[in-house]
């Protein structure tokens, strides 16, 4: 992958001034061809409906506070190892590598956030790094906040079409038969079907063995559902699009990047790390978002554990270099060569 502009690209960027110190973020226009009453009705009842299915938690015959803990578990785990890890920090800018059937499992846990198939996001991904806060960003939120969060997801985007990110940005991705896989005969659906009935079933069957009726099996079982699929999913969802939006509009800036990323300590401690995001995009490759000591990023964290328990190889860290040009430093030397090839300093 490239995370280099191409010089089209650069001639439509407007101002790159930093936006703490210019007080009133400058405008982007929407994507070229996107109109705004063409809405993806398929993603807009999906999201609709697992918004108005998490609500039902709040009622009293389906609330429980094991549906609240597992909620709260398992938005951690998935947000953190399907998302952060897997779609992100593997995927996309390949800061590690992995066995495969480990990055299968990562990858099957990352189809249970509905967050679209591997292939997908990585390439929408791969295109927002391309053109970060141009018209052909696909979420930029200096269009609007609301656009940068989830307008970008229900309307019609012709830029974003499946086959022609695909060829451009996700080759890679599909020389994996599994990932092809997941493009087709509905596997990827398949998959989020069989979440829900092991939620529910694992909440039914647990009831039954605590001695419950039937009937109060189906109660528990409806709970750990809602709340361990419908709530996780949305609130992960939110968590992945804030770092869309809020970390292109509120934060601080370690690096002056030729966009307008930004460090939001609210969204790097939610979604663990990812908010340091304006670190990500001074070096995209890194495995590593948090640059300074308390810059906490557990994802990057979990990638050191699966580096000591062999899950993880060749992991990227900061580049050196990068992190010297904020004045930040990992500790290690950098040296930079002279024009006869000897070390300066
Ligand atoms: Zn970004
Ligand atoms: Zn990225």
């Amino acid at each position: 992958m490239t995370t280099n502009r191409p010089a089209a690209a650069k001639a439509v960027k407007l101002s790159t001034s930093d936006l703490s110190d210019a007080g009133s973020p400058r405008r982007l226009p929407l994507p070229a061809g996107v109109i705004l009453n063409r809405i993806d009705w398929p993603v807009a009842a999906s999201i609709l409906t697992y918004h108005l299915v998490a609500l039902l938690a709040f009622i009293p015959w389906t609330f429980s506070w094991t549906g609240v803990i597992v909620a709260i578990v398992t938005a951690r785990l998935t947000g953190l190892l399907g998302i952060n890890i897997c779609y992100h920090r593997l995927l996309t800018h390949r800061g590690f590598k992995c066995p495969k059937w480990f990055e299968h499992v990562l990858a099957v846990i990352a189809i249970c956030c509905v967050q679209d198939t591997p292939a997908r996001w990585v390439a929408v991904h791969r295109r927002h790094h391309q053109y970060a806060d141009e018209q052909p960003d696909p979420h930029s939120p200096l269009v609007n906040f609301i656009w940068g969060h989830i307008g970008w997801l229900v309307i019609k985007n012709p830029e974003l079409n499946r086959i022609g990110i695909y060829d451009r940005y996700a080759k890679d991705i599909l020389r994996d038969p599994f990932y092809v896989a997941l493009e087709r005969n509905w596997l990827q659906l398949k998959i989020i079907l069989v979440q829900w009935a092991v939620f529910f079933g694992a909440g039914f069957l647990a009831e039954l063995a605590m001695g419950g009726t039937t009937m109060q099996a189906v109660q528990f079982g409806t709970s750990i559902l809602i709340w361990g699929v419908f709530v996780r999913t949305v609130f992960v969802w939110h968590q992945t699009w804030a770092v869309n939006s809020v970390t292109h509009l509120w934060g601080y800036r370690n690096y002056q990047t030729d966009e307008d990323s930004r460090n939001n300590v609210f969204i790097g401690l939610l979604a663990h790390g990812e908010g340091w995001h304006n670190n990500h995009h001074a070096d995209p490759r890194s495995a590593r978002h948090g640059h300074t000591r308390w810059e906490f990023d557990t994802t990057w964290l979990t990638i050191r554990l699966f580096e000591k328990l062999g899950l993880a190889t060749e992991v990227v860290g900061p580049s050196p270099h990068v992190m010297a040009k904020a004045g930040l430093t990992t500790g290690q030397t950098i040296t930079t060569l002279g024009p006869n090839g000897t070390p300066t300093h």
